[in-house]
């Protein structure tokens, strides 16, 4: 009968690497998404009139009612409200992190969803739930298409008001 490992010393190891590649997509909502984002700057959505639901990141088809939304895109400007937030002092690797980074989910304006991003120009204590703020973008010529394109949010004090798409 079987009894399992009990000594992890008695154990043979091999020493080796395994070639692995992955490659993730953003499907075709979501590169529709960064195409718009790297090239105008602003989101695109989708909206199923019947639900009044507008999803952002976009969906192709409603998630209530399952109607085609392959057809039923627009655009916000990317603004919205701090939803909540969390405060981090350590990165990735467990290093302090000084001045502690604030991450926060954002309410996108004119949309049912929103977006995780870092709050820039921010103290941690000066962070208020439902404060507007702005995304910041890379500009324009620097944007690739990707998360990366949005630097994070910072408070629309700070930044001139972008004009509504
Ligand atoms: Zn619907």
């Amino acid at each position: 009968m079987f009894k399992g490992l009990t000594n992890v010393a008695a154990a043979r190891v091999w020493h080796g690497t395994m070639p692995v590649q992955y490659l993730y997509t953003a499907g075709v909502a979501g590169e529709r998404f960064f195409q718009t984002l790297r090239r105008k700057g602003v989101f695109a959505v989708t909206t199923c009139a019947e639900c009044q639901v507008t999803y952002l990141p976009p969906r192709l088809y409603c998630e209530r009612c399952f109607a085609d939304l392959s057809e039923a895109w627009a655009e916000v400007a990317p603004s919205g409200r701090v939803h909540t937030y969390t405060v981090v002092h350590e990165d990735q690797d467990g290093r302090p992190l000084d001045p502690p980074q604030v991450v926060a989910f954002v309410r996108i304006d004119g949309t049912s969803g929103g977006l995780i991003g870092r709050l820039l120009h921010l103290r941690p204590q000066d962070v208020q739930v439902e404060m507007p703020v702005d995304a910041v973008l890379a500009p324009p010529r620097r944007r690739r298409g990707s998360m990366d394109d949005i630097a994070g949010f910072a408070p629309r004090r700070v930044l001139p008001r972008r004009p509504t798409p």
